[in-house]
């Protein structure tokens, strides 16, 4: 007999063949918990949750199911997931949320993970969280619980239906569970504070500081894709008035009023944003024609906002309004002025002063209407 067919040699094989996979196993794990606990952003999170874990671990599937009840968590699923793959494995609801805390426990002291044949979720739960190539297959659902609430739960599904069963040791994957909720928990910090800095509390709008960014790298894609882009310059009419006849609230609540009817004037991928006390700013992806007619629908929509003072009189509000738009030729696009980042910058200047001087033209015209200006003039 030689030494390798003794039962000892043979255990002591399997058992460093054990060690060896686990230790792989803890390595993949390792390499997705560093870019979670690395992640800055919402982006980067859903990517190493959504992404990595699923190609790292040859699965069919990973969702993520997310209590928008949070409030910081209902912000996160506002972001835009970094791409359609992403969206799709990212979950919300109450319905779907109750589903999983029936399976592995809704408070977070008493949560454990819930493991076995995907054939065992009710169909709902299964069609919503379970990639369809692995609904014979098996899958683990676990809560993500830090700082004493449970923030979502993670469900990784496999099409090998003994890949999950309830036998398994779950050690390694409770802790990378641990790992993904407290950096869930602080990505969602992290975003908050990087919203806070980019809105203006009043109005839920963005701010100055954002639009400025937006307007710089706006301006140069436009540019370089030979794309339209427009400028609205928008000012309150004799707000001071306002303020002064009825008081600094009531002055608030309509300058909150108008951020709203500007909310919902604009397209998704458009800016509007709080540019200073009573004036507003919009960058839109379309031709002078459009903004003209955007420009045209707000200065409507202001004149007919509803808000009363404190006596019940009901304000009149009006807003005058500057248009200007850019559009590189695509003929000349190679070396059109804004294509590269310092002459999009100074476009960028000359596009918001012409909608601001075109703003200064509708006061001076009467207020309560749209002007325009050449943008060279
Ligand atoms: P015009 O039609 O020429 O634009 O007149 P106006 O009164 O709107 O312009 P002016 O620049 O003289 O006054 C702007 C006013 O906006 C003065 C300021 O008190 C008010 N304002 C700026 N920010 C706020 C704010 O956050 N809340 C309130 N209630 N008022 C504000
Ligand atoms: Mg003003
Ligand atoms: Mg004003």
């Amino acid at each position: 007999m030689t030494d390798s067919a003794t039962p000892a040699a043979s255990d002591l094989a399997t058992l460093i063949e054990t060690v060896q996979r686990n230790e792989r196993t803890l390595r993949s794990f390792q390499s997705v918990e560093l870019q979670l606990i690395g992640a800055r952003d919402w982006s980067t999170f859903l990517d190493g949750v959504l992404v990595r874990l699923r190609t790292v671990f040859a699965l069919a599937s990973v969702s993520l199911w997310v209590d928008e009840r949070e409030p910081l968590l209902r912000e996160l699923l506002e972001i835009d997931a970094p791409h359609e793959a992403a969206a799709a494995c990212l979950k919300a609801g109450r319905g779907h949320g109750a589903a999983l805390a029936r399976l592995c426990g809704a408070q977070a002291a008493l949560a454990h993970c819930w493991l076995g044949p995907a054939s065992e979720l009710d169909a709902a739960t299964r069609d919503t969280f379970i990639d369809a190539r692995a609904h014979k297959g098996s899958a683990i659902v676990l809560p993500l619980c830090a700082h004493d609430a449970v923030l979502g739960y993670l469900c990784l599904a496999s099409g090998d239906p003994h890949r999950y069963e309830a036998s398994m040791a779950t050690d390694l994957l409770e802790r990378f569970a641990n790992v993904a909720a407290l950096s869930l928990d602080n990505v969602a910090h992290r975003e908050h504070l990087r919203l806070i800095g980019i809105t203006d509390r009043l109005t839920g709008l963005s701010n100055r500081h954002y639009f400025d960014e937006r307007l710089h790298h706006d301006v140069y894609r436009a540019a370089h894709h030979a794309e339209p882009i427009s400028c609205l310059f928008i000012d309150i009419d004799h707000f001071k008035q306002i303020n002064d006849a009825h008081g600094h609230t009531v002055g608030d609540q309509a300058l909150a009023a108008i951020g709203v009817a500007l909310r919902q004037h604009v397209r998704v991928g458009d800016t509007i944003s709080r540019y200073g006390g009573e004036e507003f700013v919009a960058l839109l992806q379309c031709d002078m024609p459009d903004a003209l007619n955007v420009a045209e629908r707000i200065r409507r929509a202001v004149q007919s906002i509803v808000v009363h003072s404190e006596d019940g009189a009901c304000l009149e509000l009006s807003v005058s309004i500057g248009v200007s738009a850019y559009r590189a030729h695509r003929a000349h696009r190679a070396d059109s002025a804004a294509t590269n980042r310092d002459d999009a910058a100074s476009t960028a200047q000359t596009l918001l002063d012409a909608a601001d001087r075109a703003m200064y033209q509708a006061k001076l015209e009467g207020r309560n209407r749209v002007s325009t200006l050449d943008m060279h003039a």
